[in-house]
């Protein structure tokens, strides 16, 4: 009897995830970005991008709904294919720095799924360059608007393992926030690296990670500092970055160490 209605449930809620999203629950952008800096072609290696999307803040962007296509639909299927590990502490676990090791500590109140605003941004790296072949990482600043009704959401990536300098997507940003702008969340990705434990889709900040959110939060009062691997993300809040170790290496993020 249990077990039935149970099961009777079950069937219940994956029929309803299978139906087709309404219009306005369905995970994706409300407007195409605004391209601010574009260097070399979308899909080559070292292209550089900055744009933003300025969205309502629709409550999908922050719920698990995953974007119905795109790059991030094929992100997920090769991931499947390829039979990659994904259990965040898992791959935390093996390669357990200092860092990597607050995480685990934390890792039932941080780490959680990625969330539509993260896939979405995931996705759109994937399909410029395939995150298994050819890795690369985004980063991205969430700032909220003075009447709170809409997201700037800044995306940034030099289509390659790593972001370097964060002032090309730092200084449009503090100026937003001189505006009255509320800056959110300073975000970016570890992409999985099957076979190199030190750098397979870890979430947790680098050296050179820590000593950025670090100096951002005192430069605009950043609330969290989050880490996405496109499946997972580590969310952080700025209460915690002191206890991170820092590498200070000039503004940087994402260096080869991740
Ligand atoms: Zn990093």
């Amino acid at each position: 009897m249990f077990s039935r209605s149970f099961l009777a449930v079950a069937a219940l809620s994956l029929s309803v995830a299978a139906a087709p999203a309404h219009a306005d629950t369905a995970c994706r952008f409300a407007s195409e970005p605004r391209v601010l800096m574009e260097e070399g072609g979308p899909n080559a290696d070292g292209s550089k991008l900055l744009q933003l999307w300025d969205v309502p803040d629709h409550p999908v962007l922050w719920s698990a709904t995953a974007p119905e296509s795109g790059g991030y639909r094929r992100f997920r299927d090769e991931l499947a294919e390829r039979k990659i590990e994904t259990g965040p502490v898992r791959l935390l676990e093996r390669s357990p720095t200092p860092n990597n090791r607050i995480v685990i500590r934390h890792a039932d109140d941080w780490i959680g799924p990625a969330n539509c605003l993260e896939m979405l941004m995931f996705g759109h790296q994937h399909g410029r360059l395939n995150t298994f072949e050819n890795p690369s990482e985004f980063a991205s600043i969430i700032l909220r608007s003075p009447d709170r009704e809409r997201l700037r959401v800044y995306y940034y990536t030099i289509n390659h393992d790593g972001i370097g300098r964060m002032d090309p997507i730092v200084e449009p940003a503090l100026a937003d926030r001189q505006a009255g702008w509320e800056v959110l969340i300073a975000l970016h990705s570890h992409v999985f690296h099957p076979g190199q434990p030190k750098i397979d889709g870890i979430l947790a900040p680098s050296g050179p990670d820590a000593d950025f959110h670090a100096r951002f939060h005192a430069q605009s009062g950043v609330r969290e500092a989050r880490i996405t691997n496109g499946v997972h993300t580590v969310r952080m809040p700025a209460s915690s970055f002191d206890g991170f170790q820092r590498a200070a290496d000039g503004n940087e993020v994402g260096s080869s160490s991740g």
